[in-house]
């Protein structure tokens, strides 16, 4: 089973985190990868590989929630876990990561 981690899905001040937002898609970085792991899931359904997404990251703090989600992989015994980011930059930024 492969684990669909959602980056940035901890709760700060009773938001979702969200990571970074991007101004020409205008949406955050977790909205985008919620779509994204919602399509890569259908599509490993479709090879017949089980996958499951993970949204939502228990605990207070950054350390405290890599270590429920840690946890929470652990439980569903996945084989593999990716998670699912991207990042913004401004309109000056050259390049490629
Ligand atoms: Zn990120």
């Amino acid at each position: 089973m492969i684990a669909i981690c959602i980056g940035h899905s901890r709760k700060i001040s009773g938001r979702y985190d969200g990571g970074a937002y991007s101004e020409y898609l205008k949406i955050s970085e977790r909205d985008f990868n919620l779509k994204v792991a919602t399509k890569l899931s259908a599509e490993l359904t479709r090879k017949g590989i089980p996958s499951k997404i993970f949204d939502h990251y228990a605990g207070n703090g950054y350390g405290y929630a890599m270590a429920d989600i840690a946890e929470q992989v652990k439980k569903a015994q996945a084989t593999l876990a990716i998670e699912l980011h991207f990042n913004s930059a401004t309109p000056s930024a050259t390049g490629h990561e």
